[in-house]
């Protein structure tokens, strides 16, 4: 089994300082849903590990999020692609979770779920602490420009092996053009 996991938040939709605390400010952002539906078609399940820590701040509860995450499985569906799992965090920095990114909790649990090995899996984020914690357990990580992308970028730092794209669809274009030489190779 192939497996990408995503950030949430200015990967697949727009980001906002102000948290996404409803449905109606969950906004894809263009082409991510198509991208994810192109993994699909080759063959990767696609898995999100979001930090969600408007949840500690009392800024909007879990049913609230789960009803976020229905209009991003929604969304999905209605251009054909599936998202396997969305895995958050619901803690604050404070708290001392092992699941906040950048500590790899998240991506363990996703691990044990799916039973895989997380080494050389594709984790795409727009901010540090996405790319820290698939790198710290061996995935390949790929910055985003969009959501916190550009600001990430400036500040440099960036784990050893990331690459850095535009948005999500210009890193399925390179992960399955990538592929496809490797099988070409073979
Ligand atoms: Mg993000
Ligand atoms: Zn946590």
């Amino acid at each position: 089994m192939k497996l990408i996991i995503l950030d949430r938040d200015g990967v697949i939709n727009h980001d906002s300082d102000n948290f996404i605390k409803s449905p109606d400010e969950w906004v894809p952002i263009p082409g991510s849903l198509e991208a994810i539906a192109r993994l699909n078609q080759a063959g990767y399940r696609v898995v999100v590990a979001t930090n969600q820590s408007g949840v500690a701040r009392g800024l909007f509860n879990i049913v609230t999020l789960n009803a976020i995450h229905q209009k991003l499985h929604q969304a999905a569906r209605q251009v054909g692609a599936d998202i396997g799992a969305i895995f958050f965090c619901p803690h604050a920095a404070d708290d001392n979770c092992d699941c906040r990114k950048p500590k790899p909790g998240l991506l363990l649990e996703i691990a044990k779920r799916f039973d895989v090995s997380l080494k050389g899996v594709p984790t795409v984020g727009d901010s540090l602490r996405d790319l820290q914690a698939g790198f710290i357990v061996g995935c390949t990580p790929y910055l985003v420009r969009t959501g916190k992308g550009e600001k990430t970028l400036a500040k440099g730092g960036l784990p050893p092996g990331t690459t850095v794209h535009a948005d999500l669809a210009a890193v399925v274009d390179h992960l399955l053009k990538t592929n496809a030489e490797v099988a070409a190779a073979a």
